[in-house]
């Protein structure tokens, strides 16, 4: 959707807003309140499928938010010590088996298109604005590594393909909703009370 378009949408929302406002108060409150709700909501599953998804490749995190900041409605940070120790300050990776960084390549992608993915499947869509910086990622990654524009879109689907079967296999889906709901009870979680929700989760001992 470019800027032009979510500006009219943005300014015909403003406009019904109003009218309910004066013709319906409470109830033009309750329909914003509830807007608001279910949007933060949708950030939350948003960034639980991101956090998941880390979980699930082992790669841990510095903490996962639902505080806006910046730009951002929400963010998941990878462990700033993991990253020292995987990556050198050209940011190529130290692994020196090729095989596990294409692995680890392959995930951190995959990663990205888990919160587009946990929201789809939450709510039917997703924000585009927060999936296109997720998907810029993943581009700027692969073309660093790829000329190939056939490919990369290749490479593309792929992921995205990955993320949603995640999101559909059954214990990954209770998870993410494990975590999307504490997110929103917290704001924010750290590594240790993600894995412990995973952990429960895997053990059968989520509520
Ligand atoms: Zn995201």
């Amino acid at each position: 959707m470019n800027i032009k378009f979510t500006k009219i949408i943005e300014y015909f929302k403003t406009l019904r807003f109003k009218i309910l406002y004066y013709i319906n108060q409470e109830l033009a409150i309750q329909e914003l309140e509830n807007e608001k709700k279910a949007n933060l909501e949708a950030i939350a599953y948003h960034e639980a499928g991101h956090a998941v998804a880390n979980y699930i490749f082992e790669i841990p995190i510095e903490c996962a938010s639902i505080l806006p900041e910046d730009h951002y409605s929400g963010c998941v940070e990878i462990s700033k010590k993991w990253i020292e120790k995987k990556f050198g300050e050209d940011c190529e990776v130290k692994d020196t088996d090729p095989n596990s960084s294409i692995k680890l390549i392959h995930y951190s992608a995959i990663e990205k298109y888990c919160g587009g993915a946990a929201e789809t499947k939450y709510r039917g869509y997703s924000n585009k604005e927060g999936n296109r910086t997720d998907r810029d990622i993943v581009k700027s990654v692969l073309k660093s590594r790829c000329s190939n524009e056939a490919k990369i879109d290749e490479l593309e689907k792929g992921y995205e393909n990955s993320a949603a079967q995640m999101m559909e296999y059954p214990l990954n889906w209770k998870m993410v909703q494990s975590v999307a709901s504490a997110l929103l009870e917290k704001k924010t979680l750290s590594q240790s009370e993600l894995k412990e929700i995973c952990d429960n989760v895997m053990k059968g001992e989520a509520p």
